[in-house]
């Protein structure tokens, strides 16, 4: 496909490809390896003389189109996908660093990341510095003469907080260092960390890629030398590959990404908008508010603000809980990303590991809560909500 068209155009084209049984839909390669046409084209193919699928650890076509049209989504040289968003982050470090490196993270990414960093990484002797990541002159002082990832998620979760993504990448980029950028909470839909001087995207495609909670699934995309040498062989070599299966209902929810990510936006949007009003509300954070430090960060590098955001409920976790048992439409869960809206307490979810001066450092409070909007009606999302508030 050619750069040429629009993001919805490569959303249900870009990578596209078509067997001889001349299938519309994209097929679903299931199977564990390949088959040769003689002896001789096999060696061809394990010598790397001849292109080719041997096995599926290594390539399989319909992985090869769900990366090819990530990467045409975020508008990325080559995308390798993993089997998990863990997978990602982990092949992102493994492939890309070695002992004695160093590499600068944001306080606040996903939870899993800090003992990925700190425990397995240190392990190997690669240390991490966590920083503000709103504060670039922290970024800036952290770096060391092996300083060669930087790595923050932008708008965070669950507080939302926003990075700087061109201003990070130039800080990089100074020091001869890698910028990689968890695009989940936004996805390509809503921004392009690559246009603003990323070197690298990490999905976990569970998310709003999938969009619908079925699958696990993640994705590096972005520069061809480091995607298609380091990342590739690392997850052919170590074995982090996507199935088949999950590669097929993330390639089939690329094609309504951007259709669903911006409702469910808008209908956050609404939803925040009337949480700062309500009497019971301390505070919300939401990109797209006027009232986030961020705002104007946000909304020159992000198209709308996201489907996610939290908000502080008066009266601390009893208060915060209550809101929670009152619901009966929002699923309580720990996940986002799905059409259905889902709310979580993070300070005895997510968050619950975290000592508690640490934690509400991160502003993670008692009285927190995080709400993921999916496509049910706005009106009926605040109705769920109003019951516990009423009562707090
Ligand atoms: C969920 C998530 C991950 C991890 O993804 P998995 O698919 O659960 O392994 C990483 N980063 C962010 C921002 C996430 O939300």
């Amino acid at each position: 496909m050619t750069d040429d068209y629009k993001p919805d155009t490569l959303g249900v084209r870009a990578g596209g490809l078509r067997s001889d049984f001349g299938e519309h839909s994209e097929a679903l390669a299931l199977t564990a390896s390949f088959v040769f046409a003689s002896a001789g084209q096999a060696a061809r193919r394990f010598a790397n003389e001849e292109p080719g699928n041997i096995y599926s650890r290594f390539t399989n076509p319909t992985v090869a189109m769900f990366q090819s049209r990530l990467a045409a989504l975020e508008g990325a040289q080559a995308c390798v996908a993993t089997a998990t968003g863990m997978a990602a982050v982990s092949t992102m470090a493994m492939g890309l660093l070695s002992s004695g490196d160093h590499l600068i993270a944001a306080r606040g990414v996903f939870g899993t990341v800090v003992p990925l960093f700190n425990q397995i990484l240190g392990r190997f002797g690669i240390e991490t510095t966590w920083v503000d990541p709103t504060d670039l002159d922290a970024w800036r002082a952290a770096l060391r003469p092996r300083t060669k990832l930087l790595f923050a998620e932008t708008p965070s979760n669950p507080v939302c907080e926003v990075a700087d993504i061109a201003g990070l990448a130039q800080i990089a980029h100074e020091a001869g260092a890698i910028l990689a950028i968890d695009n989940c909470m936004c996805s390509p839909a809503l921004q392009r960390p690559i246009a603003l001087g990323a070197d690298l995207v990490v999905h976990s495609a569970t998310k709003y890629i999938d969009g619908q909670g079925r699958v696990l699934g993640g994705a590096i995309a972005g520069r061809r030398d480091l995607v298609e040498g380091p990342l590739f062989n690392f997850v052919r070599t170590a074995g982090p590959a996507l199935s088949p299966f999950n590669a097929w209902i993330c390639l089939k929810g690329l094609e309504t990404l951007r259709l669903r990510v911006e409702a469910q936006s808008a209908r956050a949007l609404e939803v925040a908008r009337w949480l700062e009003s309500h009497p019971s509300v301390e505070r919300v954070n939401h990109p797209g508010l006027e009232s986030h430090p961020q705002h104007a960060l946000a909304m020159r590098q992000q198209s709308a603000g996201g489907p996610v955001f939290s908000f502080v409920v008066r009266g601390g976790r009893e208060a915060a809980w209550r809101v929670i048992d009152e619901t009966r439409l929002l699923s309580i869960t720990a996940n986002f990303g799905d059409t259905k809206s889902t709310i979580c307490h993070p300070a005895s979810t997510t968050h619950g590991r975290l000592p508690p001066a640490e934690r509400e450092a991160a502003g993670v409070v008692e009285g927190l809560l995080r709400l993921a909007v999916g496509l049910e009606d706005a009106g009926d999302i605040r109705a769920d909500l109003e019951r516990g508030l009423a009562a707090a």
